[in-house]
């Protein structure tokens, strides 16, 4: 006989009294724990992997059965009961192997929840409405914070205003209206042997029928005094839990309580009351899929009890740990989120590094050394470094793959000026991307005077050229007389062909998707791409979202910068800030003042700019000329416009946030910002970095508009406060989540249900570094020892590791 069939036979029938004598409050089984722990002993060869884990949980149910107290044997009984129907499932399927046992996990969790017991078709429509289907995705739903009630305190001892979790019985329910706002109030006069305390609920009015008197609630709430005479103190809609129920306290009180996100209908009492069922059944089902060199290395617990803990946590957890997100529980399933992230990055980065191409720089480089030297400048000694590296990737016989991030105006045109310089001393062309036309004519006018001289022709290929100057600018990059090419998203249509490009170099990539990057490549033949940032990407998610390029960060201004100071003001303060506007600009200063830009409210947003402008002019600065500059502009105007500024015939410039990016007017020194609260951290930031170019102090002033209400003001303020850019871009992270911050299209990656990047970025390193370990020795995750492993990776990446090279 199977020898879990053995087992179950044996265990059946004694654990099933044992049940009927609790329930009937008869005499107890004796000895029921050694029992079960001895015929589990001496199960010698359980083939399948769900089975064992189901084993060793129940092992744990019974390990100290019979020193424990009655309540809590019936507690593990039903467990045990739980766990003996899937294992009878499973020994009735003789399941053989690792992988299809596996399967057949899977094939469990995936079931919808309506599986479970109490679970119908409304409550699984609530379910889905917290983007929970399967059971899969309810264990991994997991609580959002969680409460401490594992110690009460006597009614006489609370204190005021700190929460705090009484155990008492309900002395009198009452009802009414307030006076003022008629809201319903349901109120309790509770109390236990050392006082009494009043609690109340605003506009619940059905929670009149939910207490009774005499009734044992255990509330969870912050007291603070009550001032219409009775108990000393109040509580506001506190948290309750009904004590005397079906026996199910264990799972809300007593221990730390998980706390989830609710929806109507749905509340977190009955979600944790699901889960204990969907954890008692199935928790013991999860894959183990990391590999047991990797458990050793990073010390996690098993997947089954981490499924359990970070739902229920054990008693003697600490609050803080869990709340944070840092118990062995969560650790667990974080780092095997993480890990599996972490493996399909870097299969797509090994794809990619695995190409074999000709040595792009095979000669001394003099070329860019002569760019250099002529410069008028010096390097900072990041810009050297980082043109270093490039140079060494250049040098080797794979295509050069890289992220460069660095601060606004930290210099990376010059960085980008020296890669294509590279590119072309060994014979190819090269291009460089940018997302708008101003910052292309722009790029274009300094590169023309830093490599002309070298004889590198630079041609200019924009969306707005038409006609014969796009048919001249064509052909050129067709036939290779123009060396180095500056576009926009012209560059990657299909009418543009190149002779041989090399180097695509790509500006300000956050404007861009992820695919545009790679269209711009595959127009070269194994192009070297650079792709550069002024978003400060925190450098866990630059590790994430660009895992599979190398990274390098200048992380230091050119000197002779005076930073810029930032102020929040107020539409009261207006006429102030237009005389320091004035001031500047008597001086012989440049101004920019800035408009939002909203599309669905663009052509009001752009008659408010056009306004502003005019206003400007008339009425406020007649001796200045005002120049406005927004992206509906024709291309031939937008380049005069910003001619005009950087002569400094124009000396303020109305835009919208077209000059976001990349415009340099080092004479430029106030920034007047309009409706401040409309832009994110990040491109405020950006937009900042515009002025602060030169040795003369500038200001930046946020204007906030009517009616900002102290959230927005804090969320500005951290602009105010920083100068830098990973402070605020980690600010703006905070407050906008990464899905919003890199827009959908940017991110491309798996959906991450219990990581969080930010918070757990130490994992993140962690994982990250396991997974190249691992992958060293098994390239592909062909040993059959990571079979689960690969499953699980193709899985979670699907669809989206075309590049993955598994074979
Ligand atoms: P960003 O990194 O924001 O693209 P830019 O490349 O536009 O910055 O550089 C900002 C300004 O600083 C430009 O006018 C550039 O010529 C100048 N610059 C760059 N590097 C140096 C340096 N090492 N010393 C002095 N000025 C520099
Ligand atoms: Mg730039």
């Amino acid at each position: 006989m199977d020898p879990l069939e053995l087992f179950l036979s044996q265990v059946d029938r004694p654990l099933g009294y044992a049940a009927k004598a609790l329930q009937s409050q008869r005499q107890t089984v004796q000895g029921l724990g050694r029992y079960v722990i001895h015929r589990l002993a001496q199960i010698d060869d359980v083939p399948s992997s769900p089975s064992r884990l189901l084993l060793r949980r129940l092992a744990r149910l019974f390990r100290d059965y019979d020193q424990v107290t009655e309540e809590t044997r019936r507690q593990r009984l039903a467990a045990a009961q739980m766990i003996l129907a899937n294992l009878r499932d499973l020994a009735g399927r003789c399941v053989t192997t690792v992988s299809e046992t596996a399967g057949d996990a899977l094939a469990l969790l995936t079931q919808p929840i309506e599986v479970l017991p109490g679970v119908g078709a409304k409550r699984a429509a609530q379910f889905r409405q917290l983007g929970v289907a399967t059971i899969e995705e309810l264990l991994t739903n997991l609580p959002w914070r969680y409460e401490d009630r594992r110690q009460t305190c006597p009614v006489s001892r609370l204190r005021p205003d700190v929460d705090q979790t009484v155990l008492v019985d309900v002395k009198a329910v009452g009802s009414g209206r307030t006076h003022r706002r008629r809201m319903t109030i349901v109120e309790l006069v509770v109390g236990d042997e050392t006082g009494l305390l009043s609690a109340k609920w605003f506009n619940q009015p059905y929670l009149q029928h939910q207490f009774k008197t005499g009734q044992r609630l255990m509330l969870t709430g912050r007291p603070h005094p009550n001032r219409y005479g009775g108990p000393r103190y109040q509580m506001d809609n506190p948290q309750y839990e009904c004590m005397d129920q079906s026996g199910d306290e264990l799972i809300h009180s007593g221990r730390i309580v998980p706390i989830y996100h609710e929806t109507r209908g749905l509340t977190s009492r009955m979600i944790r009351a699901v889960m204990r069922r969907a954890i008692d059944r199935y928790a013991a089902l999860w894959p183990d899929t990391l590999p047991p060199g990797v458990c050793r290395d990073v010390r996690v617990i098993e997947p089954a009890r981490a499924i359990e803990e970070v739902h229920f946590p054990p008693e003697g957890a600490a609050l803080a740990m869990v709340q944070s997100g840092q118990s062995p529980a969560h650790r667990r399933l974080i780092f095997e989120e993480l890990f599996i992230l972490s493996l399909g990055l870097a299969c797509r980065k090994r794809a990619v590094q695995q190409e074999q191409i000709p040595i792009r720089l095979a000669g001394q480089g003099s070329l860019c050394r002569r760019v250099l030297d002529s410069l008028g400048f010096s390097l900072t000694a990041a810009q050297r470094r980082v043109i270093d590296q490039i140079e060494h990737d250049l040098r080797q016989p794979r295509p050069m793959n890289r992220l460069l991030q660095g601060d606004v105006g930290c210099g990376k045109t010059v960085v980008a000026a020296a890669a294509m310089v590279m590119a072309c001393d060994g014979g190819a062309q090269a291009a460089l991307m940018a997302p708008t036309e101003i910052l292309a004519e722009q790029h274009a006018v300094t590169l023309r005077r830093w490599l002309e001289p070298v004889g590198l022709r630079v041609v200019l290929l924009t969306s707005g050229m038409r006609g014969p100057a796009r048919r001249a600018a064509v052909q050129q990059i067709h036939d290779g007389t123009a060396r180095v090419i500056v576009g926009t998203h012209a560059l990657i249509t299909s009418g543009v062909t190149f002779r041989q490009l090399g180097m695509a170099v790509i500006d300000e990539q956050h404007k861009f998707g992820v695919l545009q990057r790679a269209d711009l490549a595959r127009k070269g033949y194994h192009s070297d791409v650079l792709v550069m940032t002024a978003t400060p990407i925190p450098r866990t998610l630059a590790l994430t979202v660009y895992g599979d390029l190398d990274l390098s960060v200048i992380d230091e201004l050119p000197p002779g910068r005076t930073p810029v100071t930032t102020r929040l003001i107020v539409e009261s303060q207006r006429a102030d800030a237009y005389r320091l506007l004035a001031q500047e600009l008597a001086l012989g200063r440049q101004v920019y003042v800035v408009y939002p830009l909203v599309e669905s409210s663009e052509k009001i947003d752009l008659k408010a700019a056009t306004q502003m402008a005019a206003d400007l002019q008339q009425h406020r600065f007649p001796h200045v000329r005002v120049g406005l500059l927004h992206g509906r502009m024709k291309m031939e105007e937008k380049e005069r416009v910003m001619r005009e500024f950087s002569s400094g015939t124009i000396g303020i410039l109305v835009a919208t946030s077209v000059v976001e990016v990349g415009i340099d007017v080092a004479n430029a020194t106030v920034m007047l910002i309009e409706h401040a609260e409309r832009f994110g951290l990040a491109q405020l930031h950006q937009l900042r970095g515009r002025i602060g170019r030169s040795r003369h102090p500038s200001v930046c002033l946020l204007m906030a508009g009517r009616g900002v209400g102290e959230e927005a003001r804090q969320r500005l303020d951290a602009v105010v406060r920083s100068r830098d850019g990973f402070q605020i871009a980690e600010a703006d992270l905070a407050i906008r989540g990464p899905g919003e911050f890199f827009g959908t299209r940017q991110s491309g990656l798996p959906e991450l249900r219990v990581a969080h990047l930010l918070r757990d970025a130490g994992v993140l390193e962690e994982a990250r570094a396991c997974a190249q370990r691992l992958l060293e020795g098994d390239p592909a995750l062909s040993q059959p020892a990571h079979g689960s492993l690969r499953s699980a990776v193709e899985r979670r990446w699907a669809g989206r590791l075309s590049l993955m090279a598994v074979s």
